[in-house]
């Protein structure tokens, strides 16, 4: 039995499965949630379907009425929505590269024509070449603000020079959003543009990545066209009451947020005084260019794992910022390997 071409060819996303001392590789936050048990009662029934009570909790955090809002099954399963709702073999979708890279892997399974805009070699992202690429008559545009993995944050401005020449569906993925040090989100512009999906998670801030959650705000409209082709009852009801359970704790969330943030501008400038070229980020991860050989490899070695973009962009990387004790075995690893080379 054959699979469609399209799914034959495809790479699937690549994860690192192995032991590990340090985890920096996948841009998770702390667990908020280990002195709590989540209790099984209701299990026996299907979960809310519309998961009211944690979209009414969130709708008081974002000031966006409830019914503009879908849940998933992490912001990835709404991504995945959005294709299957919207993209047709052959549809243009247009991207920023190097980017999320599952917006490739979900156009390649809907058999887009996927379209990436080069980045400026400081990793800045020009607006002004994505919208020369409008000529093509994109379906979607894919925008990942901050960028994951260089932590570019893409100015509102732009944004909204964009929206205001283009008619396809435009996704804002704010997956990490509340690293930012700007208050740039897109969030109430979806009262305003008809054609905008914002996504958010709580697998980063949120330190949920376990319970698979995110949630999409969006136009009446689309947000109609999510509830036709969701399955039912997809999310489940103990990741409900885990994301319930994280809003209750957003002031030590976001007390560990600023937190973060800290340690990433100290992390910075200790990756440089060691040789490193050090991407100014907006997310809770550096894009790094490492002055040492096979970085990623020598880190696995001693047990610290990192997002290695060596074999597409050459001793590039990305690291994940955790507390300062994360970070400071980080450096002395690193610093340890620089004297093993020297
Ligand atoms: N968007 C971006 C930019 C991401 O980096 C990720 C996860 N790495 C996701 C979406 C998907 O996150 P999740 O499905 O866990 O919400």
């Amino acid at each position: 039995m054959k699979a469609k071409k399209n799914i034959i060819s495809l790479k699937p996303y690549q994860v690192i499965d192995q032991p590990y001392l340090l985890k920096l590789d996948a841009n998770e936050s702390n667990n908020y949630l280990d002195d709590i048990s989540l209790s099984l009662q209701g299990v026996e029934y299907y979960p809310d379907h519309q998961s009211k009570s944690l979209k009414q909790a969130l709708s008081k955090y974002i000031g966006i009425d409830s019914s503009l809002m879908t849940i998933g099954n992490g912001s990835s399963e709404l991504l995945d929505l959005l294709f299957k709702a919207y993209i047709e073999p052959g549809d243009v979708v247009l991207s920023f590269d190097p980017t999320f890279s599952m917006y490739e892997i979900y156009a390649n399974i809907y058999g887009a024509n996927y379209i990436k805009v080069p980045s400026n070699d400081d990793f800045t992202l020009n607006m002004d070449l994505m919208i020369s690429q409008l000529s093509l008559n994109p379906k979607m545009i894919l925008l990942c603000t901050p960028n994951n993995p260089t932590g570019f944050q893409i100015p509102r401005k732009d944004i909204l020079k964009l929206l205001n020449l283009t008619q396809a569906l435009v996704v804002i993925d704010e997956a990490y959003i509340e690293f930012s040090d700007q208050n740039e989100s897109m969030i109430k512009d979806i009262l305003i543009y008809n054609q905008i999906a914002v996504l958010r998670t709580f697998s980063k801030a949120y330190g949920l990545a376990g319970a698979r959650l995110g949630y999409m705000v969006s136009s009446k409209d689309i947000t109609s066209i999510m509830n036709k082709v969701r399955s039912p009852y997809h999310v489940n009801a103990l990741s409900q009451k885990a994301g319930l359970m994280a809003l209750s704790k957003r002031d030590l969330i976001f007390n560990n947020i600023d937190e973060i943030k800290r340690v990433r501008e100290k992390t910075l400038k200790t990756l440089i005084d060691l040789g490193f070229k050090v991407y100014k980020s907006q997310g809770n991860f550096l894009w790094v260019k490492s002055p040492i050989k096979a970085l990623g490899i020598r880190l696995n070695e001693k047990g610290i794992l990192i997002r290695d973009f060596s074999k597409d962009q050459s001793e590039f990387y990305r690291i994940t910022i955790k507390q300062q004790n994360d970070m400071d075995i980080l450096i002395s690893s690193i610093e340890e390997i620089i004297n093993e080379t020297k």
